[in-house]
């Protein structure tokens, strides 16, 4: 029997990732959504979480994909109603709130699967394997994207909680803390425009524990070719992960990789976690953008302005 599951959230990556990979998936069945504005392509559309409960009791699990500063009242509420949780990368936008949920769904005896979905690309677990037993000598991880294009008109991000560039870098730091031994930030720089409150790039230096550097440039204003690229430099030759970990090279030949996408996977990792009565929460990629913002320098860069659709300037 497949689960009964309601979306929360039916923006950019419910659309494009969550309602397709649900559909495709047998062992998951929607059965409505909560969302502010969207419709829900099966069932009602309540909006609000509590009266989505109360109404549809046989709901069993919820997928939260809103933005992280909103995401915790909703998470609890589902737990408390006796809902398994999946929660969209970052868990949250403070570490408490990951524990204090974490707790919670132990005490009710429920799933909480805090998704990375970057790790579900496919070339994170060749990646793991081939590094087993290697030496590292270094780490080098570039994230650079167009903000503009990938994140037009999310305010959210912009405020606090939000990330800024690390809504992108986490998932980079999320296959990081998969693939490397464990490291810790030694250093860094966070650029903020001048009129927001989050970062448009991070310059960051960490180490693992036997002094090997892990080096990781983030940057929102990247225009022309976008690059999602770590590159692990070992005793045994260099190891490439290319376009967000759906591409891999050994000393620059390409390797075959298993044909996996990273939603389908993602979700047939929750079934099994509610099978197993577990939950799956790491909380390491956000302890590192945390310790960012507790360990970096801050300089102050060029303001960032998105025009509003529909009102671009025209060229003289
Ligand atoms: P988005 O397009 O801005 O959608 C977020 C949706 O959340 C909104 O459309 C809205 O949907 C709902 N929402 C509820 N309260 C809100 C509030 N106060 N402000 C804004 N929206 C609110 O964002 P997204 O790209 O889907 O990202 C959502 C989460 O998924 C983020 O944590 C992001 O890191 C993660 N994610 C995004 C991507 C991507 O490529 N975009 C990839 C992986 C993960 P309703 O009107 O339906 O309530």
């Amino acid at each position: 029997m497949a689960i009964r599951l309601a979306v929360v959230g039916l923006g950019k990556i419910a659309q494009d990732q969550h309602l397709p990979a649900i559909a495709a998936s047998a062992d998951f069945e929607l059965v409505c959504a909560a969302s502010l504005q969207g419709e829900s392509p099966r069932g009602h559309t309540y909006r609000a979480v509590d009266a989505m409960f109360a109404a549809e009791p046989s709901i069993e699990a919820v997928s939260l994909c809103q933005p992280p500063q909103v995401r915790f009242e909703a998470a609890r509420a589902a737990l408390l109603a006796g809902k398994h949780v999946l929660l969209e990368k970052p868990p949250g936008a403070t570490l408490s709130e990951v524990v204090a949920l974490t707790e919670l769904a132990q005490e009710k005896g429920l799933t909480l699967f805090a998704a990375w979905h970057s790790r579900h690309a496919p070339a994170v677990t060749p990646a793991c394997h081939w590094l087993e037993g290697k030496t590292i000598r270094s780490a080098t991880i570039t994230w650079r994207e167009d903000v503009r294009i990938w994140h037009p008109g999310q305010k959210w991000i912009w405020q606090p909680g939000g990330l800024g560039v690390f809504d992108p870098g986490i998932n980079a730091l999320s296959i990081a803390t998969k693939i490397l031994p464990p490291f810790h930030l030694t250093e860094g720089i966070l650029s903020y425009p001048s009129n927001q409150a989050a970062p448009i790039a991070a310059d960051l230096r960490f180490a693992t524990f036997d002094g090997v550097p892990v080096i990781a440039d983030f940057d929102f204003r990247q225009t022309g070719p976008q690059t999602w690229d770590i590159r692990v430099e070992t005793e045994e030759g260099v190891l490439l992960l290319s376009k967000g970990g759906s591409e891999m090279r050994i000393d620059g030949v390409a390797q075959s990789l298993p044909h996996e996408a990273e939603y389908p996977s993602l979700y047939a990792r929750f079934a099994e976690l509610i099978a197993a009565g577990e939950s799956e929460v790491d909380v390491r990629p956000l302890r590192h953008v945390a310790d960012a913002f507790l360990r970096a320098g801050h300089v102050e860069v060029e303001a960032f302005v998105e025009e509003e659709p529909g009102r671009q300037t025209v060229p003289a």
